[in-house]
This record gives C-alpha cells, sequence and structure tokens, in this order.
C-alpha cells in the first residue's frame, strides 16, 4: 500500500531550511510506520505512544532569546518523556491556561519593568480581578534581564506571583537569569522538569493539536545550531567601518561590515548580529592602575584556563557595572548613602584602594563581558557571504569620567577594517519580519540607528521583487550632516521600491520636528495602509522615541479611523496579535 507523506506547504511557519528538515522528519515518520496519515493531516509529528505528559512552555520575548530558550525547552522536554509544546504568548489566553496541566513560562523584561510587546495583553488579562483560577496547573517559572536595571526580571517575578495567588503550584522556584544566562537556564530547566516528571498528575493523551493552530502543532526543533553560535562565535574578519555622517555631526555613526564567509553562518532581515568586542586599553590601564598592577598576572577566564590580568581585563571580563560580588567583596553598600557614585568597576576600586584585591579575586568578582546585540542592516540576498550593521558610537560624561560604549567605539575607534577579526553570532529574531506575503504594504519608523533594518527590510524587498508598497520614516539631527543611507534610499525611491519617504531632520529649524509628527501628517494614508492590511514596525530608541511613536499611532487610528480611544487600544493591540505591529527598541 502506498503512503502519502504529509508535505508541509509553503506558507507554514518556518524558514525554508527548517521546512526542509520538517519535510524529511515526517518522511521518515512515515518510512517507520509511525505517524497516521490523517493525524499529519491535521498537524506535525505526534508521537505513537500517545500518554506523555502534556507541558506547555510559554514565552515572552521582545529580541527572540526567550522564544529560542523556549524551543530548546520544548526539545529538552520532548526527550525527557513530555509532550512538549512552546507557545508565543501573543494571542494566548488566561482561559486557556486554566485548561493547562503542566506550565513552564520564560520570558524578558523590557524597559522599566515592563512585559515584552507579545506578553502585554496576557499580563493584563492575568492581573484583573476576574481572572480565573489556577488549580489545576503545576507550574514555574525563568526570567530573562539584566542587572543593571532596578526592575531586574520584573515581569518573571509579576507572572511567578500571579499565578501563585490564582492557585497554581509552583513545583520549582523561579530563576532569575542576567546577560549570562545559558547556565542559570539550563539549571532551572532541569529542575523544574525534574519536578514536573515527579507530579502526580495523570498523563493524559497526547490531544491532537487543534486545527489552524500553528502555535500548538508540536515539531521537533530543527537539526542543532550551526557550528558557529553565541556559544562558539565566527572570527569574522572586519570588511569596513565607515564613518556615516558629515563634518559638523555631533553624531558617530558607523556602517559596518563583516566577512560570514566559511562560517555556514546565514540570517534573515529582521535578525541581529552578537558582537565580542574588547574593552578600550585606556580602561583596562586605568582598572590596572587602581588595583596596582602591571597586567601580568595570571588569572582564570571564564571558561577556567589560566591568562594574564591584561588579556583577561581585555576580552573576558565587563568593566562596566559592578557587580553585586565585587560590591560585596569590596563590602560597599550602595544603598547606605556612598559618597561617590559607583558606577564602574573602577569606582569601586577606587572607592577602596585600601582593599587591595588579590587580581585573581577581583577577576571572579567580575562578570562576564557580553556579547553587544546589533540589529543587521542587511538582506544576506544582497550581499551574500557579509552581514552589516549601522552603529551609533555611544560616548558620554558621568560624574567627571568620559565613558564609552563598549562595542560602539571598539567597532568605530579600534577594530582596523582588513585586519581585525571579530566573534560574531546569529541572534534570530522571528519576532521582526517582513510579512510573508510579499504584496503587503509595510511602514518602518526608524530614526537614527534605528534605520539598520528597514535597509535590510528595502533590499530584500528588491531583491526578492516584492511588490507591496513600502514607507519609512526616518530622522535625525541634521539633513545635512544625518541623513544616513541617503543615497542609497534615493535609489531605492528611484527603483520605485521605496513609496514614500519621510524624513524628520529635529535641529534643522528652531522646533523641534520628530518621526511622529511626519506620521500625523499622514494620518489618513497611514489608516488607509493600516486598512490595507500593512504591517508597522518600529526600530530604535526605546525609552522616548518608541513611547511617542506609539502614542502617535494611536491618534492616528482615532483620527483617521474615526475611534474612541479604548477602539483606538483596541485595533492597535489587535495589530500587534496578528503580529502586524513589531518593535525592536533598545
Ligand atoms: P536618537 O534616537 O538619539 O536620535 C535620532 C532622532 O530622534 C534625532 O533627531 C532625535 O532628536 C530624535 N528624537 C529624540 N527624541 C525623540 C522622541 N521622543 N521621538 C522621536 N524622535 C526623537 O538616535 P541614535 O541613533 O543616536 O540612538 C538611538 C538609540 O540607541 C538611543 O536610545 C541611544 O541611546 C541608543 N544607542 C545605544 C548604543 C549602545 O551602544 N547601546 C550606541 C548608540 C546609540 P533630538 O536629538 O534633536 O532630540
Amino acid at each position: 500500500m502506498s503512503t502519502l507523506v504529509p508535505i508541509l506547504p509553503e506558507s507554514a511557519p518556518f524558514t525554508a531550511e527548517q521546512r526542509a528538515w520538517l519535510n524529511g522528519y515526517l518522511a521518515g515518520l512515515f518510512s517507520r510506520g509511525t505517524l497516521d496519515p490523517a493525524v499529519a493531516g491535521r498537524a506535525a509529528a505526534v508521537p505513537a505512544a500517545a500518554a506523555l505528559k502534556p507541558l506547555t512552555i510559554l514565552f515572552g520575548s521582545q529580541t527572540g532569546t526567550a522564544e529560542s530558550l523556549a524551543k530548546k525547552a520544548a526539545k529538552e522536554a520532548g526527550k525527557r518523556g513530555f509532550a512538549a509544546t512552546a507557545i508565543d504568548l501573543a494571542g494566548y489566553t488566561v482561559a486557556r491556561l486554566a485548561q493547562e496541566k503542566n506550565v513552564l513560562l520564560i520570558t524578558s523584561t523590557f524597559g522599566e519593568g515592563e512585559p515584552p510587546d507579545n506578553a502585554k495583553p496576557f499580563h493584563a488579562a492575568l492581573a484583573t480581578p476576574d481572572a480565573p483560577k489556577l488549580a489545576g496547573v503545576c507550574f514555574s517559572v525563568c526570567g530573562l534581564g539584566d542587572t543593571n536595571y532596578v526592575q531586574f526580571c520584573q515581569c518573571a517575578k509579576d507572572f511567578d506571583a500571579r499565578l501563585e495567588k490564582l492557585g497554581a503550584g509552583r513545583v520549582s522556584p523561579r530563576v532569575d537569569c542576567d546577560l549570562d544566562y545559558e547556565n542559570k537556564f539550563t539549571a532551572w530547566l532541569d529542575a523544574a522538569l525534574t519536578a514536573l516528571s515527579a507530579t502526580t498528575a495523570p498523563a493524559a493523551p497526547v490531544a491532537a493539536p487543534a486545527e489552524n493552530s500553528k502555535s500548538k502543532i508540536e515539531v521537533p526543533s530543527p537539526p542543532a545550531d550551526p557550528t558557529y553560535s553565541k556559544k562558539n562565535p565566527f572570527p569574522a574578519p572586519l570588511l569596513v567601518s565607515r564613518n556615516l555622517n558629515a563634518p559638523g555631526s555631533t553624531k558617530q555613526v558607523h556602517h559596518v561590515e563583516f566577512s560570514l564567509e566559511g562560517s555556514g553562518l546565514s540570517y534573515e532581515a529582521g535578525d541581529a548580529l552578537g558582537v565580542f568586542a574588547q574593552n578600550c586599553p585606556d580602561l583596562v590601564a586605568s582598572v590596572l592602575g587602581a588595583l596596582g598592577c602591571d597586567g601580568e598576572e595570571a588569572v582564570p577566564a571564564p571558561d577556567g584556563s589560566i591568562v594574564p590580568l591584561r588579556r583577561a581585563l581585555t576580552e573576558f571580563y565587563d568593566l562596566g557595572g559592578p557587580s553585586s560580588d565585587l560590591l560585596a567583596a569590596c563590602s560597599v553598600n550602595l544603598g547606605g548613602g556612598t559618597a561617590v557614585a559607583l558606577h564602574h568597576v573602577v569606582d569601586v576600586i577606587l572607592a577602596r584602594p585600601e582593599l587591595k584585591l588579590a587580581p585573581a579575586d577581583f577577576v571572579r568578582a567580575l562578570r562576564k563581558l557580553q556579547p553587544r546585540l546589533y540589529s543587521i542592516a542587511s538582506a544576506p540576498k544582497a550581499h551574500p557571504g557579509a552581514v552589516h550593521l549601522t552603529v551609533g558610537a555611544l560616548r558620554y560624561e558621568k560624574d567627571g569620567r568620559g565613558r564609552k560604549g563598549v562595542c560602539s567605539t571598539f567597532l568605530s575607534d579600534r577594530a582596523v577594517p582588513g585586519q581585525a577579526r571579530i566573534g560574531v553570532f546569529v541572534h534570530s529574531n522571528k519576532a521582526f519580519r517582513l510579512p510573508a506575503n510579499a504584496d503587503t504594504p509595510v511602514i518602518m519608523i526608524g530614526p537614527g540607528t534605528g534605520i539598520a533594518p528597514f535597509r535590510a527590510f528595502l533590499e530584500e524587498r528588491r531583491a526578492t521583487g516584492a511588490k507591496g508598497k513600502n514607507w519609512l520614516f526616518f530622522g535625525d539631527q541634521h539633513a545635512a550632516s544625518d541623513f544616513l543611507y541617503r543615497d542609497e534610499l534615493a535609489a531605492l525611491q528611484h527603483d520605485g521600491v521605496l513609496t514614500h519617504l519621510d524624513t524628520a531632520f529635529s535641529r534643522d529649524q528652531p522646533e523641534k520636528i520628530y518621526v511622529q509628527h511626519r506620521m500625523l501628517d499622514h494620518a489618513t494614508e497611514i489608516f488607509a495602509w493600516l486598512e490595507q492590511g500593512a504591517h508597522v514596525y518600529v526600530c530604535g530608541d526605546a525609552s522616548r522615541m518608541a513611547k511617542d511613536v506609539d502614542a502617535a499611532l494611536h491618534q492616528i487610528v482615532e483620527r483617521a479611523g474615526n475611534k474612541s480611544a479604548p477602539d483606538a487600544v483596541a485595533y492597535v493591540q489587535d495589530l500587534r496579535t496578528a503580529k502586524r505591529y513589531a518593535r525592536d527598541v533598545y
């Protein structure tokens, strides 16, 4: 008897590579007779022994990290006898949560303690007084955050507390991970899965995934990461680092190009690139001076190998904000009215010179230097074997000391094109993708370095001949000196790829003009595009710009759509849920 092997359609929510792999996986299952084609017609792989413990792994993700960890967790859980499903919190409901048995929730925190965009409605719904009781739910929460922020992992803390309050049973404690999340995440997952395995709740048969429910389709993860990853970065030759500003600018934004030839790394427009930078030699010298060391002292690197102190401080340890370990080692109590502002490692050592920390103890109290993520500015189809970034050099004065962004000034000032090889990896951001339908219009709002992913989107749409309309809002201080990629944008307009370009140069006139003012000028047309199904993307400054642009979008829907304020909120929320309003903001 011949068996028809199902093939995932091109519209399935996977990359071509993933689809190819999954099709192979399905074919393999069929050849072993483990999959009933009737079931497969509705969904993907359901193991034959269908009495696995169900496990729902929810993720709240802004830049894709929580999403990729949720998928890793699903894979690991699958190996341990769970029927695990990673589910995006966008569109997930509290009513559905009340039906679950076993839940892991992995979430980042965004801005000042807020949930990531995809988790906002769920977070709000769970907080309402009429949220359902969750007595039958076993759970554990993992938070992703950055200890430099006061509201560290706040969203995870909120979920953890609320789930408990609603009667769900915490099977293992919440873990809050710093930027260096790998080990803590792995330990949390192990503890949570072990605890869930031990719960006595009866193993439910694996329910057939609901029709049309993409997020419920249980899929095995594609093959392991390519050889090069965050753990094993590719030493990418730096090809170009070119200042995009003209003389007279107060900004220093660099166009940076790396070669990915021979790395096997691939990316899509919308992804980010992780870059391992080195600390500034002047900063390293001032730390060595404060410690009274010459830099030759042998100290442990984070991987346990022994290296000279200077190299350790240059390549491996964070000399920015002090860790709580360092503050403890120096017996510095920040809450106790410390006279000196201790914003940097060097401030802490200088505050306690009498301690004379041993170099090895000192580095053990430091955080690992973390890679920086930059939105990719190129489309792979337009630049095969290369990846481009748009990097704004960060320099500022604090407490009478000049400070510099570690990676941005490394790339713009010190790394030499043609000579430097710099560790990089691709950080996938599936939440920031061009519409699957090439005819769908897109509206892109990207002032300053926020233009980066939109250069990639426009290159991608040109390379694929996509017919959809494209509208870009760009802004910066002065047209004469800060109009990033001006010529390229003009060429894209000339080619008919960039349908509309609106600019807001904030300091070319007495009053400030920002991108959101330009948007409001075009409220009627923007609303018409939204009604035609346009996707809206925002990239750039999170603290002011993204909030004001969000407010402008609501105003546009109110005014041009003739809606009440609550209806406009619901309209914009629907855009988010439909993944038509995505933000890559920092
Ligand atoms: P900016 O966002 O600072 O400036 C771009 C334009 O936006 C300017 O014309 C600016 O005007 C304008 N602007 C200021 N406030 C608003 C607002 N509320 N709404 C809309 N537009 C506004 O661009 P950059 O590319 O310099 O920086 C982007 C972000 O990236 C910033 O948050 C910056 O701090 C951050 N950054 C981070 C780096 C890092 O290493 N982590 C490196 C470089 C930048 P005006 O200035 O005249 O008010």
